[in-house]
């Protein structure tokens, strides 16, 4: 396991197959934003909050996860927070319950709405959330083949964090080869809700790194790490994600908190979640164990029940795992699951009492 063991040495290079350091000027660039639009008073209370933290210090808490992961900061897809766009959506239609409250894009930066976001807690943590996508954007690549004299094919794929997006493009061309007509495909997403869950972990440890520095209480502290209990479908990934590093944890004997470390490192590098090196490490432990990994991260469908998958029960009682290590895996997962609900009960006690 030397690529988990690393990320604390930032000495040492970081020179993994499959992995890039995202470079700003490869990543498309947000058109201008005019803060002007920003009319109503929910619009200019959260641009009051934007205004109130301290960039700076947030860029720096940023970039120094960026040096530890190997990659150079003055590179960093930063979106000044002048240029975060904040709207005031209109009321979503009777049924949709998919609300996107605040949402990165390389084609428009970082948007929030001010509809959903009416706390100065909502605004930080959905910015950095934002945020953490926008810095692991990796770059575009794109690929052009002649099909044909009349046909070719246009791909497009990208990466923010582990999430990979590719959609196939099939133009039709004229005899001066203009374009006439695009066919494309569906678009491809894979790792969403790992990616979204390691997104998650990220935010929270750059907001209690800002709020120690900024001596904020223990106690807006811990009310303000609450706050990813908000968003329900993110709380899941975010539990996924804590049981996937506690496996891993227990199946090569590295502590957590490195895991956690080392996977946010590869992460910001765009690189894989499940590396062939872990593969074949968890191969010798069980054959069948890369499959279940596999299976347990790819799995979008079951999003809502991945916290108790069958993936995960067979993992815990596969035969091959040792007595211990399958305590170990059951105890991980209580503390998590009891964490999670003890966490719930009180972010809903506070927001019952404001
Ligand atoms: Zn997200």
């Amino acid at each position: 396991m030397e690529r988990i063991g690393h990320i604390r040495d930032s000495s040492i290079p970081n020179t993994y197959e499959g992995e890039t350091k995202p470079k700003r000027e490869e990543i498309m660039q947000a058109t201008e934003y005019d803060q002007k639009s920003e009319i109503r008073s929910e619009q200019k209370k959260v641009r009051e909050y934007l205004d109130s933290f301290d960039e700076v210090l947030l860029k720096e808490v940023f970039a120094e996860y960026l040096r530890k992961s190997g990659s150079d900061e003055m590179t960093m897809n930063w979106i000044p927070f002048s240029q975060v766009r904040v709207l005031y959506s209109v009321e979503p239609e009777p049924g949709i319950t998919n609300v996107k409250a605040c949402e990165y894009s390389s084609k428009s930066g970082i948007t929030i709405d001010a509809r959903y976001n009416s706390s100065r807690e909502d605004v930080l943590w959905n910015v950095i959330h934002e945020m953490c996508h926008a810095v692991s954007r990796g770059p575009d690549k794109t690929k052009y083949r002649d099909l044909t004299e009349q046909k070719a094919e246009y791909f497009v794929s990208f990466k923010n964090g582990f999430s990979e997006t590719s959609v196939v493009k099939i133009l039709n061309l004229d005899e001066t080869d203009k374009v006439t007509s695009i066919e494309a495909s569906p678009v491809v997403i894979k790792n969403t809700n790992i990616n979204e869950g390691i997104t998650e972990l990220l935010t929270d440890r750059i907001i209690s790194e800002y709020m120690s520095r900024t001596g904020t209480s223990s106690k807006e502290n811990e009310e303000t790490g609450l706050l990813q209990y908000l968003y329900v479908p993110y709380s899941k990934h975010w539990m996924t994600s804590r049981l996937y590093i506690g496996l891993i944890s227990v199946l090569t004997g590295v502590e957590r908190d490195t895991v956690e470390e080392s996977i946010i490192r590869t992460y910001l590098r765009n690189g894989e979640i499940l590396p062939e090196e872990l593969q074949s490490e968890l191969k010798n432990l069980n054959p069948k164990l890369s499959e279940y990994m596999a299976d347990f991260i790819n799995n979008e469908d079951q999003d809502d029940k991945l916290f108790k998958t069958k993936t995960f029960s067979e993992i815990c009682n596969s035969p091959l795992l040792t007595d211990e290590q399958k305590n170990k895996l059951q105890a991980i997962q209580t503390e998590i699951e009891v964490e999670y609900w003890l966490a719930k009960e009180r972010y809903d006690d506070l927001k019952n009492q404001s």
